[in-house]
């Protein structure tokens, strides 16, 4: 052990960014190399929602050496396919954003260039879904997990879970426990900082006990208790464009035919949520206070529950946007802490899990690296700003004027790397996906055409095969899913002969 080497990491919060934290921590850093702390106040709770992820969550978990059969049960999880968005683009009109791509092997050119040659005039929502196994599942309720079956969609169906956010914090604190993380109950009452260069040396308890710690993980939430409380790192306000500043939350009996998706339906002044778990339903309303006032988002919300509630409503308040800088002297915030650019493709715990991983990819010594640092911060900031450009598409290109909301979002001016997409997009239906970001043109694709966006021409590329050929291969291919999709058991079903069923 070098003397600049880490000793100490103490990991503020025991939400789901404190304990996918300190679970992934404790299993790569080894208690010989570094100890690790984690503070949390039952006091303050957490914030108590975000239950939907996106495909990626499973590689964290196979990270983790956890057994997916045991993770279901034990988070009362179900299986997720995509989202089901309702009167976003128009009122009265769905789409389906499916995980996977849509099409087959396309010779590798991107399905969605055959798909705007041969139905330019024509293309509607309902077709798009026809070339997506996830899409023609989900009208039916049905899911498995991929088998092996050579060729076939059904050896590569792309999912992800809905799973109990309170369960997933206990069941990481379990993992982490065992593996020598200590857990302290408290009240952070202080912060203490270095007189000279402003680094965090320790924080202090209500009732006087004193923890000093190396590096910081603020995982506090949307308060910032280190990130910005202590250090004053300063916060991008996105609200300009993410107008959403307010969330109402609560539960519903359970919905026996457990759709394996998020459904998201855009209302006057934002959008219900309803999350299908085992034992409830998780629903919300996301909304922003100067279109519509608390009382009429929650009714709102009530209104549109398919199954009773259970227990009254939890109201938030947040300012979409991130911070700064991620990681500033010895602190790296993860989860709320660092920013929030709102639920919309549950895409926050996913934003936990890369932080996380650069972190160990980066991971300091006493030095903090001023080059480290940045790079990081870098890389975090390309990570936020493409999100932020996916979830603004979804308001922006819509053709709803039924509220004053909606003109807003509708006719607000967007950034500039976003507009670059959209225009390249409305020239020849071309979308690239640039460096890593989170979502490909699978995804773009079916927000941009789900939404009412038309290209006026296609892709030159599509060329290399006549109308005919085209046709037919698009026909071949929407019988593989069909056919595929029908041999799918109900997701109750599928939940249930597998013992995933707590
Ligand atoms: P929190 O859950 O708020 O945890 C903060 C922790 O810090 C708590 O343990 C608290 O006790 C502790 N703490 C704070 N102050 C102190 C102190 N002074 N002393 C000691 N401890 C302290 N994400 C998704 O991926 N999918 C979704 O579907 C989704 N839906 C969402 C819907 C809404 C309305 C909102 C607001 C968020 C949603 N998210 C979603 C985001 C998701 O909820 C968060 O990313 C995730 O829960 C992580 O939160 P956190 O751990 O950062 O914060």
């Amino acid at each position: 052990m070098t003397n600049k080497q880490i000793k100490k990491v103490l990991i503020v919060g025991g939400g789901t960014a404190g304990w996918m934290t300190a679970a992934a921590l404790s299993n790569t850093l080894k208690p010989d190399y570094c100890e690790i702390e984690l503070v949390e106040s039952e006091h303050i709770g957490t914030v108590g929602v975000g239950e939907a992820s996106i495909p990626q969550i499973r590689t964290f978990n196979r990270s983790l050496g956890i057994d997916e059969s045991e993770f279901v049960k034990r988070t009362k999880a179900t299986f997720k396919l995509g989202i089901k968005f309702d009167d976003w683009g128009k009122l009265n009109e769905s789409y389906f954003h499916p995980f996977g791509p849509y099409g087959l092997n396309m010779n590798g050119i991107s399905f969605h260039a055959f798909f705007q040659k041969l139905y330019t005039k024509t293309i509607n929502n309902n077709a798009l879904e026809e070339y997506s196994l996830q899409a023609m599942a989900s009208r039916e309720n049905k899911f498995m997990r991929p088998v092996n079956a050579g060729n076939s969609p059904l050896s590569n169906i792309a999912y992800a879970y809905h799973f109990d956010a309170g369960l997933y914090a206990q069941f990481l604190r379990n993992f982490a426990e065992t593996r020598s993380v200590k857990r302290t109950e408290g009240l952070i009452s202080k912060v203490h900082q270095n007189g000279e260069n402003g680094f965090i040396t320790g924080v202090s308890l209500e009732g006087g006990k004193l923890i000093e710690a190396d590096l910081f993980i603020d995982c506090s939430g949307f308060r910032g208790l280190l990130i910005e409380q202590a250090l004053k790192t300063g916060y991008i306000d996105w609200s300009h464009w993410l107008p959403m500043n307010r969330a109402v939350a609560v539960p519903s009996q359970s919905d026996k035919n457990l759709p394996p998706y998020t459904h998201s339906k855009a209302l006057s002044a934002g959008w219900k949520w309803s999350i299908p778990l085992q034992h409830r339903v998780g629903n919300g309303h996301v909304y922003c206070d100067a279109f519509i006032s608390k009382d009429k988002a929650t009714a709102q919300l009530i209104e549109e529950l398919k199954t009773p509630a259970i227990g009254s409503p939890n109201h938030l308040q947040f300012t979409t946007g991130r911070r700064k800088a991620f990681w500033n002297k010895n602190c790296v915030a993860i989860g709320l802490s660092a920013g929030f650019i709102e639920p919309l493709e549950s895409t926050s715990i996913h934003l936990i899990q890369s932080a996380i991983g650069k972190l160990l990819q980066m991971f300091p010594d006493k030095d903090f690296l001023p080059a480290n640092i940045q790079r990081f911060n870098k890389v975090t900031d390309y990570e936020y700003e493409r999100i932020r450009d996916f979830i603004i598409l979804h308001y922006h290109a819509t053709s709803r004027n039924d509220s004053k909301f909606w003109d807003y979002v509708r006719t607000m001016s967007i950034p500039d790397t976003l507009k670059e997409k959209i225009d390249l997009f409305a020239e020849n239906g071309r979308i690239f996906r640039e460096n890593e970001e989170l979502f490909n043109d699978t995804s773009w694709f079916s927000v941009m055409i789900g939404q009412g966006l038309r290209p006026s021409g296609y892709d030159p590329i599509a060329g290399v095969q006549s109308n005919e050929e085209t046709a037919q291969r698009l026909q071949s291919i929407r019988a593989t899913i069909a056919k595929s999709a029908e041999v799918m058991p109900l997701h109750s079903e599928y939940l249930s002969k597998n013992g995933l069923i707590d």
